[in-house]
């Protein structure tokens, strides 16, 4: 089992950004507009707790697990 579950609430999201261009290794925007995490399962943080700290809906979540 990976070590950290990345939660993202796509009907929340906005749209702004932000997480992508803190993390883009994990992070990207989509077509209609919203993010969308790369991986969910990851066994290292890397970016993504910024990302999380970032997104000003607070639509993603970093569990561990
Ligand atoms: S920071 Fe939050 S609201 Fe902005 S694109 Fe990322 S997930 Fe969506």
């Amino acid at each position: 089992m990976a070590k950290f579950r990345i939660e993202h609430d796509r009907d929340t999201c906005i749209g702004c950004g932000a997480c992508a261009n803190i993390c883009p290794d994990n992070w990207a925007m989509e077509p209609d507009g919203k993010s969308k995490p790369k991986k969910t399962d990851i066994d290292s943080l890397g970016c993504n707790q910024s990302a999380a700290d970032s997104c000003p809906v607070q639509c993603i979540r970093v569990i561990k697990q």
